[in-house]
């Protein structure tokens, strides 16, 4: 039996236990994976190849913390989430009736319950993969992004701009460092019921239930299963893009995320998958498309694309040549009817070479190269410039040089013992001058108050820690409580 912490480490990546095989052939190891592909890649009842060998997930490492035993009843302390309609933004567990990234209602808000973080999983070999196996595999789940803007001094920590050609906007853009991104996985794409999300598991033994046409018997421990979606977490830089015109169709929608995603990998040098860029605020209802630093080498991109007012053009005019279209000189036809492919193009709609990658497969058969408002789009991107606001913060940040923080931090530390959390390590820590009293070394979990500056909190954010931000105004705490309990693997109020 391998064994792994089920402690949340939001920074690392996430392990699969590979328990070496009976014949002693396949040796016992983990393998990782960045948390945002290990979602699918580790997701339930999914092979894994290693070694020439295959291995099945079959168990999710669940945190004991992260368990609601009350009444003898052992359920998942699950959550529900609301996703706008209009942006995509996330709200969990909160009370709130319009978006905090765009103010509009949350009336019609898409509901998914059952939400449940996924950690570390445990794999079994497998001796016979059938057709059913083979099919399930390529067609993957059906996964979702979902974003929550960081809070600063109680307003969402975001940026707004866009992409100008002249006056008129052709992107409109919302930036914000350290988002709460939230990635779902809602199912197999091969599933019966469309409208029901989510895998059934023994909320004891983080077992996954077998698939119906799987062999086997039962799972002798059978306690009542409970049905979760799937979810992992982290924060990362994001950035929000939406068309200015509203009413593109979903075709060109689906070819500029892939054509911008492509061009920023070239542009920027980047391995597929160190950014990921998905659709707004859904796959089935595309409005705009949300870029995020899903692994290491993407850290620090998406800062560029809005504080250089030339890199996105690069970006537009690049992604039309990856479509192979041939660009010479400094500007770009006005009219996409005056775009040429290269001599010599054999590709159709997108190929391996242009717009389609592994990653992007359930895409594919709406990617196309010839589709007019798509080349339209990045002919106007190629002219035009980036202009971003001013953080509105930044002004009211102290200058000169810095006293020591607040070292007792005593209504902070009183807020987290009223709501029971784990108590914080007994040392407080000194980050760049200032004393940041509550901090979880094993979670790498901090909170901090709203007089520790971005200098201090980013330095803990590059050590690996989540940073809570707990603004001045106490009546604003219940969000970043609610936050540090989740974090923490505690249960939300
Ligand atoms: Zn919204
Ligand atoms: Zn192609």
């Amino acid at each position: 039996e391998g064994f792994l912490p089920g402690y949340n480490f939001p920074r690392l990546p996430l392990m699969a236990y590979i328990p070496g095989t009976p014949d002693g052939g396949g040796r016992k190891t983990y393998l990782q994976r960045p948390r945002f592909l290990a979602l699918a890649e580790f997701g339930p009842r999914s092979l894994i190849y290693h070694e020439g060998r295959s291995y099945r997930v079959v168990r999710a490492l669940l945190a004991l913390g992260q368990r609601d035993a009350a009444g003898g009843d052992v359920k998942l302390a699950t959550e529900t989430v609301r996703i706008c309609r209009a942006c995509g933004a996330g709200h969990f567990n909160e009370e709130l009736s319009t978006c905090h990234g765009c103010r509009n209602s949350l009336d019609t808000a898409e509901i998914i319950h059952d939400v449940y973080r996924i950690e570390n999983v445990d794999t079994q070999p497998t001796e016979r993969i059938t057709a059913d196996d083979e099919e399930r595999q390529r067609q993957g789940f059906e996964l979702q992004t979902t974003f929550r803007w960081a809070t600063r001094g109680g307003s969402p920590d975001v940026r707004h701009g866009g992409v100008f050609e002249g006056d008129d906007a052709v992107l409109n853009l919302s930036y914000g460092t350290s988002a709460e991104i939230t990635r779902i996985n809602k199912g197999l794409r091969r599933r019966a019921n469309r409208s029901k999300y989510g895998f059934m598991i023994n909320p004891l033994s983080g077992m996954w239930a077998k698939n119906a046409d799987e062999e086997g018997d039962a799972d002798p421990t059978a306690v009542k299963s409970e049905r979760i979606v799937p979810c992992v977490r982290d924060r990362k830089n994001a950035l929000l893009v939406l068309p200015a015109d509203p009413d593109l169709p979903p075709k060109t929608l689906t070819t500029l995320q892939h054509a911008l995603l492509r061009g920023i990998e070239t542009e920027c040098q980047l391995e597929p998958g160190e950014i990921l860029a998905e659709p707004m605020p859904s796959r089935d209802d595309r409005k705009g498309l949300l870029l995020y630093e899903a692994a290491e080498g993407g850290a620090g991109v998406l800062n560029r694309l809005v504080s250089e007012p030339d890199l996105l053009p690069r970006i537009g005019r690049r992604a039309l040549s990856i479509m192979h279209f041939a660009l010479e000189g400094e500007t770009v036809p006005s009219d996409p009817h005056d775009l040429r492919d290269v001599e010599g193009t054999s590709c159709v709609a997108a190929c391996y070479r242009c717009l389609m990658s592994y990653y992007n497969q359930p895409d594919h058969e709406d990617l196309d190269r010839r589709d007019a408002q798509a080349k339209q789009l990045l002919l106007r991107l190629a002219r035009a410039a980036t202009r971003l606001e001013e953080p509105a913060s930044r002004a009211a940040e102290p200058s000169g040089p810095h006293t020591t923080g607040d070292t007792s931090g005593g209504g902070l530390l009183d807020a987290v013992a009223r709501r029971d959390l784990p108590p914080p390590d007994a040392e407080p820590r000194v980050v760049d001058g200032y004393t940041i009293p509550a901090v979880w070394h094993e979670h790498y979990v901090a909170a901090v108050s709203a007089d520790v500056p971005e200098s201090a909190t980013g330095d803990l954010a590059d050590k690996g820690f989540l940073v809570v931000q707990f603004p001045a105004d106490e009546a604003d705490w219940p969000a970043p409580l609610d936050e540090l309990a989740r974090a923490l693997g505690a249960r939300e109020s």
